[in-house]
């Protein structure tokens, strides 16, 4: 069994007590450690980010995924309006990931109405770009909490964890969250300006965001995300390193986050059903 197997089987595994948790009709948190904060907006336009997301209990799903992790703190999950500014973050301070409103509807407002020029469904520009934001964060977070050594920037590594760990999801759901986020990061990668500021920023340029997401997906299943390198996404040039980069990283999580799940490897394809089951919040 490979490492990339080896810890798909892991995290899939890790999955089962969340199985149990919705066959009760329970939140399935997975971890009392994990905290949820839906603060209701004061800008009316809000409203309906702040129902939908309550509604699909889209923190209590990235919560139970890092709940999976022996976390040795609590850690908040929190939906607010941030004076404008659309941002998101993790806190040191206070252990807390913060997702602004005015992130989400910036997410909604670039999203196609139907459909993308390039075939990427509405859902998957809301739904993708959310996911990956999240877990980006979530990324921070276990860096943080789990004093966890990163060689290389640490604004890179929280994009390889969150895009990592949803890749786990398998199937439709690695697909919305592959498209959609990257449809994002080609979208504000349009208004990037090509400057100063934007070579010395933590972050790398979203069209960088974008490649690394794109080769990761392929690296991680060749036939799934053919399309990415067929329809012309990602270059042949980097496309022939990314099984090498996509094991890079399974070899970092598996050696660093994997010690810390709760629950050890089981068994396969029923589990991974299970877990699409719970991403989809059934
Ligand atoms: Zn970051």
């Amino acid at each position: 069994m490979s490492v990339r197997d080896r810890l798909a089987v892991a995290v899939l595994a890790a999955l089962l007590p969340i199985e149990a948790a919705e066959a009760r009709g329970a939140i399935a948190m997975g971890s009392d450690r994990i905290r949820v904060v839906y603060e209701a907006p004061k800008t009316a336009a809000y409203r309906e980010i702040y129902d939908t997301m309550r509604r699909r209990r889209v923190l209590e799903r990235v919560g139970a995924i890092i709940g999976l992790v022996r976390l040795p703190t609590r850690l908040t999950y929190r939906l607010k309006e941030c004076a404008g500014e659309p941002n998101a973050w993790y806190a040191p301070e206070d252990r807390s990931v913060t997702l602004c409103y005015e992130l989400v509807a910036g997410i909604q407002k670039v999203a196609p109405k139907t459909e993308s020029p390039a075939g990427v469904s509405r859902h998957d520009a809301l739904v993708g770009p959310v996911a990956q934001i999240l877990m980006h964060e979530s990324g921070h977070a276990l860096f943080d909490l789990l004093r966890l050594p990163i060689l290389g920037r640490e604004e890179d590594a929280a994009d390889q964890v969150a895009s990592f760990a949803l890749l786990q999801l398998g199937g439709k759901e690695a697909r919305t969250v592959v498209n959609g986020s990257a449809y994002f990061f080609a979208t504000t990668g349009k208004y990037e300006p090509v400057d100063k500021g934007s070579f010395a920023d933590v972050h790398g340029f979203s069209w960088q965001r974008f490649y690394n997401l794109a080769c990761l997906a392929y690296g991680s299943d060749k036939k799934r995300f053919g399309y990415i390198v067929s329809k012309g996404y990602l270059p042949k040039e980097r496309a022939e390193g990314c099984g090498e980069e996509y094991d890079q990283v399974a070899f970092a999580f598996d050696t660093l986050i994997v010690p810390h799940l709760r629950v050890r490897p089981g068994r396969g394809e029923r589990l991974r059903r299970a877990f699409e089951g719970a991403a989809r919040g059934r």
